[in-house]
């Protein structure tokens, strides 16, 4: 049992095991609570299953900024009540995550740990994508490029 309260709605949080990682999740409003350093290894661990949906809502998410009602909840950090910072996950995934500003961790609102999850398998399937592609993408690149020098080569050649 932790002995934290949830900075949302104040319930005791309860430890728990989410992908092998110890978390501090609250059992009334789903919020968890992620000590420095714990997101990155839950996001490492990457074992859970995103379903596609969340992947697409997550899509649809990304811009860069934090909406003033994020910035004016004014939730306090569970180990030392300063007030956490509202931040943008990875500065536009548009996931609005709480960080403490003694870095002790960082607040999720219910379903935004399987955002940033999802952010992340997005984030890698993009970076495969190009790489997979980069073949393709070269050849109709030059394309273009030999178009314009033949029209070129026939504009110089007519002159
Ligand atoms: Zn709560
Ligand atoms: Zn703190």
């Amino acid at each position: 049992m932790s002995n934290l309260n949830c900075p949302h709605c104040h319930s005791a949080l309860s430890t728990t095991q989410y992908e092998g990682v110890g978390v501090d999740w609250c059992r009334s409003c789903q919020g968890v609570w992620l000590d420095t350093g714990e997101l990155a290894k839950v996001v490492e661990t990457r074992e859970a299953t995103i379903s596609a949906s969340i992947v697409e809502e997550t899509r649809a998410l990304a811009r860069t900024g934090v909406p003033l009602e994020d910035s004016n909840r004014r939730l306090q950090c569970p180990q030392c009540r300063r007030v956490l910072s509202a931040i943008n996950y990875d500065y536009s995934s548009g996931i609005i995550v709480d960080r403490c500003p003694d870095d002790h961790g960082t607040w999720l609102d219910g379903g935004e740990l399987a955002k940033v999850q999802a952010y992340h398998e997005q984030w890698d399937e993009e970076t495969k994508r190009p790489g997979a592609s980069a073949g393709t993408r070269k050849t109709s690149g030059e394309r273009p490029a030999l178009g314009a020098i033949s029209r070129m080569m026939r504009v110089l050649r007519g002159h």
